[in-house]
């Protein structure tokens, strides 16, 4: 980036361009700076990812969208958590909650980590993490997870959505922003002598310069990877999965407001609630299992076999790229990297590499003065959530095919989970070792002892021991009980999608 940037072409208008150009619309909304996103007419995006986590909703309030702007028109449901279900084969542990979570859940998560402490050292305890979230019993209770005034406590959620209709919804908004759209492909790049990207060849006569590129161009990667030369580091000897193939099925009238994923064969199986339909996808490893057979497993298991509903498929690549912003341009989404949708991570990473470049920027009064230190805090994020992703497959129990034996043995993991898995077997406190690991910011303490716990890596029933009156210091009805006087307060979830409908009809 060279002093003086004003002008920024937006090479790509799926979601992460259309999150791209909203923020730096608002961050510079005053600095009279010229911001132009170009799409090609001819190649379309991908298409999925319909899962989000809480920053979303803080994403939308800094570019000052309500959930009645946006939320019925893309066909949006509310999401306290994701429910894993089939990945363990320990008894009492086929399923466990991975929650967002809340403020209520303050008095009732120091009870999860004594339990769940206390059974690693051997002692007769319910370490299940489900029973003590909010978020849990919402889902259960197909609850929308908005409080009223009534309920003065924060509440933290994510949302699924249509993401071809989100990224139009976008684009509306930042069009309103003064952001400029173009419709071009992109055939050539041209760097100047310093090797930075000089201006852009098109399939139309014109070309297309600006001071700085963001590369939203999805697996492609046109500027960063392909132009530029930025090598992408895979991490697929450690997440095997390169596959996937979706079907759509009839919407429930009051969905539960969470994300199932079930472990099949070679893979996990997503279910989201939207309005319109659920979105299912099956994500699997085309070493494991021919695209074929993963189908009709699929289907299967959908109920589908009989059904000449047509499968969409698709090829993905795991891996990041070894630097994020490199001369004057920028990756964001699929072009700087992906890894795998397990906890739909993908467009929390597209808004914080956005986020952080707009402060790294700024900071260095718009030179590249910090860049090293943002390529690395972008890179160490997606380690840390591949690290947490990987979790769930090394820790797996399942011994039904060679992909869940070779995940559940894979030794090829970082040295950072194997300290992560050491201190949890050794009955550490998982919280002290994330911190050692400076590591607290990305998977907090709760999601670390929810998939631990949630898998049932605890001594069995046989090995443990009674424990004493201190050791039992949290009842578990109250906690029931509590949670369950929380849940009364919250609207049913079809109740509040139908508030936010007719307020975007008003
Ligand atoms: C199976 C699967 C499931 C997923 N599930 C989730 C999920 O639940 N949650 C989540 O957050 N994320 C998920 N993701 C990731 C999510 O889909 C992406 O992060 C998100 O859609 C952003 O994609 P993108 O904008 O980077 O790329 P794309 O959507 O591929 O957009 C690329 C854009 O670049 C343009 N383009 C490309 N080349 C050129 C060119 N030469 N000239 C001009 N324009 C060009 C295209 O026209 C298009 O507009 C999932 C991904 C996969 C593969």
């Amino acid at each position: 980036m060279r002093k003086g940037t004003k002008s920024f072409v937006i090479l790509g208008g799926g979601t992460a361009g259309w999150i791209a150009a909203n923020r730096l619309a608002t961050h510079w909304q005053d600095c009279d700076f010229d911001i132009t996103l170009v799409e090609s007419p001819d190649i379309g995006i991908i298409g999925v990812g319909e899962g989000s986590t809480p920053p979303l909703k803080r994403f939308m309030d800094v570019i000052g969208v309500e959930e009645s702007d946006w939320m019925s028109r893309c066909d949006a449901t509310y999401k306290t958590g994701i429910t894993f279900r089939n990945w363990s084969t320990k008894p009492g542990f086929d399923e466990y909650f991975h929650p967002f979570q809340c403020q209520p859940d303050d008095f009732t998560v120091p009870g999860f980590f004594h339990n769940s402490f206390l059974r690693r050292q051997g002692v007769d305890l319910d370490g299940h993490p489900s029973q003590f979230f909010l978020g849990w019993h919402l889902a259960l209770q197909r609850l929308a997870p908005v409080a009223p005034p009534n309920f003065p406590f924060n509440m933290n959620y994510g949302y699924h959505f249509n993401s071809g209709l989100l990224g139009e919804f976008l684009q509306e908004w930042a069009e309103r922003k003064g952001v400029k759209y173009k419709q071009a492909t992109v055939t050539g790049v041209v760097l100047d002598d310093e090797g930075f990207i000089d201006y852009l060849e098109t399939d139309a006569e014109e070309t297309i310069k600006a001071d700085f590129y963001v590369d939203s161009t999805g697996f492609r990667s046109q500027l960063l990877q392909q132009a530029l030369g930025v090598p992408f580091e895979s991490c697929e000897d450690v997440l095997f999965n390169d596959s996937a193939v979706v079907f759509p099925t009839d919407p429930d009238e009051n969905p539960e407001p969470q994300t199932i994923s079930t472990a099949l064969k070679y893979g996990w199986a997503w279910k989201i609630p939207l309005t319109s339909r659920f979105g299912n996808g099956y994500v699997y490893s085309s070493k494991y299992v021919d695209d074929d057979d993963a189908e009709m497993e699929f289907r299967q298991h959908l109920g589908l076999v009989d059904s000449d509903i047509e499968a969409r498929r698709l090829k993905f690549k795991v891996g990041r790229v070894r630097e994020h912003w490199v001369k004057n341009c920028l990756a964001v989404g699929l072009s700087q990297g992906f890894i795998e949708p397990l906890e739909a991570t993908a467009l929390d990473m597209v808004q914080e590499t956005v986020a952080r470049f707009i402060e790294e920027a700024n900071k260095g009064d718009m030179t590249d003065r910090y860049r090293d230190e943002f390529n690395e805090g972008i890179s160490k994020r997606f380690d840390a959530v591949r690290d947490y992703i990987v979790c769930h497959y090394r820790i797996n129990s399942r011994s039904d095919t060679d992909y869940w034996r070779d995940a559940g043995a894979n030794e090829k993991i970082s040295q950072s989970l194997r300290e992560i898995l050491t201190a949890w077997l050794q009955g550490k406190n998982i919280t002290d070792e994330l911190e050692r690991q400076n590591l607290d910011a990305y998977f907090p303490s709760m999601s670390w002892n929810c998939l631990l716990a949630g898998k049932g890596i605890y001594p069995t029933d046989e090995q443990v021991r009674p424990g004493n009156e201190l050791a039992h210091k949290y009842n578990l009805q109250d906690i029931e009980r509590y949670l369950k006087g929380c849940a009364l307060n919250f609207p049913a979830h079809n109740e509040q999608l139908a508030i936010l409908k007719k307020a975007e009809a008003a």
